[in-house]
């Protein structure tokens, strides 16, 4: 059998690997290229494979990095079936669907500048039918439960702990080429934290023979869970001391509930005063109703308050979902202080932009980034401190305060990362992907000074194929 990487090979976004075996094509995530707008844009329109020859796509979890493509497959002509998680179908729903709306507004965008220069006009990326197509392949799976995929491949789903629904695949296969030696493949997909609110701790795998696993913090540690509470409470107050608004810019996929949850239980704890807070990301209220349906995937605490003290960790007084735009609107006249919640996570596009441009140069304001920011985007930029910075087109000056709450992450650290693989029993080959470069060497380095073999570990180059 063999495994080909098409994407987060030594980058973080794109997670695309593709295994053949038994005479089948398996694609494992079918995640889009985000950041650098000209280059991602290419390398998703340019596959290094046919969708139509896949028979079958298997997702980790339903973050766009590693779903964002499935309505490109079906718009190429990809037939079969794609298999994840009950939550991650649900989630799915609306996040694909949202995508769509992203390419077809962002291509109605640069169509009209391409009009006024009496260029020819450029085609989305997909569209919403061609997301709706894609939707109706899905086919949901439970935690543990050991399925057939095809004559000798099987799969089971362990908790990664890393979104509502994140999973790690594991696959028994029987393989044809070698008379039907049993060999078994696990992809990490993301790799959660221990301890983190809301979800259970990502599990552990006891053997593999060949592992994939992410490395986005291959080379860092994060900062304890607990301090996100002492440090949010100091924000919160110094901004309300100088009446300022906070802007929270987050994905609308679990760091909005997240960032709501730690903001209830300060609230609860008397920490911080109460001051409005809106989620003002239609995508966001979306995925908040998926989280209601699927206390399954919470860990024993929260599904305590959820389902025993019938108590919404992510309703109350002061919070307000926002879907309509004309109230979106409505919060610029709003005096602060005031928290707004708005997606995209590293401010691409999205709501937060018109915040962000609203309110990036007022020094009373503060810009709270909870969330990884990739190279080349806004976030990035404002992350690092750019003076000046382009939004919609035009130069504003950065002169709200900027924060970073960095204990948020929901990827594991070094650490973490070294846990999980030490965990394993004798694995034959590990691949490292899902980290920019320096990411993935550093932490084979690591794995190489506790014993492991320089020579059974890679970081894959993208388009690298590998008999197994
Ligand atoms: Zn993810
Ligand atoms: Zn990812």
């Amino acid at each position: 059998m063999k495994i080909s990487f098409f994407g987060a090979a030594k980058e973080v976004t794109g997670s695309k690997h593709l295994l053949e075996a038994n005479g089948k094509k398996i694609l494992l995530d079918c995640g889009m290229f985000q950041g650098n707008r000209k280059e991602s844009k290419r390398k998703n329109e340019e596959l290094l494979f046919n969708p139509a020859e896949l028979d079958m796509i298997v997702l980790s979890h339903a973050h766009i990095d590693h779903t964002g493509l499935l309505p490109y497959m079906t718009k190429n002509g990809f037939k079969g079936q794609i298999i994840c998680t009950y939550a991650t179908k649900d989630l799915c729903q609306f996040m694909l669907q949202d995508s769509a709306y992203i390419q077809e507004r962002e291509v109605e965008f640069m169509n009209r500048h391409k009009q006024e220069l009496g260029s020819e006009p450029i085609e989305p990326l997909y569209s919403a039918e061609d997301a709706t197509e894609a939707l109706s392949m899905f086919h949901g799976v439970a935690y543990h439960e050991r399925i057939q995929l095809f004559p000798g491949i099987w799969l089971t789903y362990f908790d990664a702990g890393h979104i509502l629904g994140s999973a790690m695949i594991y696959l028994e296969i029987d393989d044809e080429e070698e008379g039907g030696k049993r060999k078994t493949l696990t992809f990490s997909g993301d790799i959660g934290r221990k301890g983190l609110p809301i979800l259970r701790d990502p599990e552990y795998i006891s053997e593999t023979d060949f592992l994939i696993m992410e490395t986005t913090y291959g080379n860092r540690f994060h900062k304890f869970v607990d301090d996100i509470d002492d440090k949010f409470e100091e924000l919160v107050k110094e901004t309300i001391a100088k009446g300022g608004k906070i802007i929270i810019p987050a994905f609308a996929l679990e760091r909005t509930q997240e960032v709501v949850y730690h903001l209830n239980s300060l609230r609860q704890q008397g920490r911080i005063p109460e001051l409005p807070i809106y989620v003002d990301s239609p995508l966001a209220v979306n995925v908040t109703s998926v989280f209601k349906k699927h206390p399954e995937c919470f860990d024993e605490s929260t599904n305590k308050e959820f389902i025993l003290n019938e108590k919404n960790p992510f309703g109350f007084g002061m919070l307000t979902y926002i879907k309509d735009v004309a109230d979106s609107k409505a919060l610029n006249d709003k005096k602060g202080p005031m928290i707004i919640i708005s997606a995209s996570g590293m401010m691409e596009h999205g709501r937060v932009l018109h915040h962000l441009r609203n309110n990036i140069e007022d020094e009373r304001n503060l810009i709270m980034v909870v969330g990884y920011q990739a190279e080349h985007t806004l976030g990035r930029k404002i992350l690092r401190g750019d003076p000046i910075v382009k939004i919609f087109g035009k130069e504003h000056r950065v002169r709200a305060k900027v924060a970073v709450l960095d204990a948020f992450s929901g990827h594991g650290d070094r650490s973490d990362l070294l846990d999980f693989v030490e965990h394993i029993k004798d694995p034959q080959k590990i691949f490292f992907v899902h980290g920019e470069e320096s990411q993935g060497l550093t932490f084979l380095n690591i794995l190489n000074e506790v014993g492991f073999d320089s020579d059974m570990m890679h970081t894959p180059n993208l388009g690298e194929s590998f008999q197994l």
